[in-house]
């Protein structure tokens, strides 16, 4: 998944409780930072094949440290601990930790039979090979954590009104641009486009965090 993994990150942070808006998109790219550093360092492999699903050229045939179940729990627990003892909020460091496992789950849905259950046994649902279903899976996951963001958050300023619904159009132009451009000449390519815009998604979130704030309880 590309986008979509945002949903999470919108459902479960800016509250009274939860982490920043900027934390969470962080961890829930966690593991596709590392992934995109593994394949730049040849640790992990992928490849571009054209038409490999409908919407993704991606084989991503090796990828056992970032994207195997076991080290998707590892990598959470781990931000989670940091986030823990750094800010000593521990609901929010909890949350950090659900942040970064959802991005399994959410590739789980996407993927090809790529994603490593245990040992041998590779799982994935392959929406990317129905493109109705895999588009809808998507922009249904970020909606619904827009919805819940907007829901939890209140504007403090004009700015803090619009900026969100600039964030939610950014996202989705990327992704159809992602669907839509052209096919990346390799996987090096794939993975410095990547780590540019999951830096650039997180800027943009600190920036949404200086305007909006935990809506009031009650
Ligand atoms: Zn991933």
């Amino acid at each position: 998944m590309f986008v979509g993994h945002y949903g999470p990150a919108l459902a479960l942070a800016g509250g009274r409780k939860g982490p920043s808006l900027a934390v969470a998109c962080v961890a829930v790219q966690l593991v596709d930072f590392a992934w995109s550093g593994a394949l730049l360092a040849g640790i992990e492999h992928a490849r571009v094949v054209p038409g490999f699903t409908a919407l993704s050229p991606l084989d991503l045939y090796d990828m056992p440290y970032t994207h195997a179940l076991a080290s998707a729990f590892a990598w959470a627990a781990g931000a989670a601990l940091l986030y823990g003892v750094v800010t000593r909020a521990w609901v929010a460091a909890a949350l950090v930790g659900v942040c970064v496992i959802s991005h399994w789950l959410l590739d789980w849905v996407v993927h090809k039979p790529d994603l490593i259950l245990w040992g041998d046994v590779k799982v994935g649902l392959g929406l990317w090979d129905a493109p109705a279903a895999g588009v809808a899976a998507e922009f249904g996951v970020l909606a619904l954590g827009f919805v819940a963001y907007m829901t939890r958050t209140a504007p403090k300023s004009r700015l803090g009104a619009v900026a969100p619904w600039a964030f939610f159009a950014l996202l989705a132009a990327m992704a159809v641009i992602n669907w839509l451009g052209p096919t990346p000449p390799d996987s090096a390519a794939v993975a410095m486009s990547a780590l540019a815009v999951y830096v650039l998604t997180a800027v943009l979130a600190a920036g949404l965090d200086r305007v909006r704030t935990a809506r009031p309880a009650g």
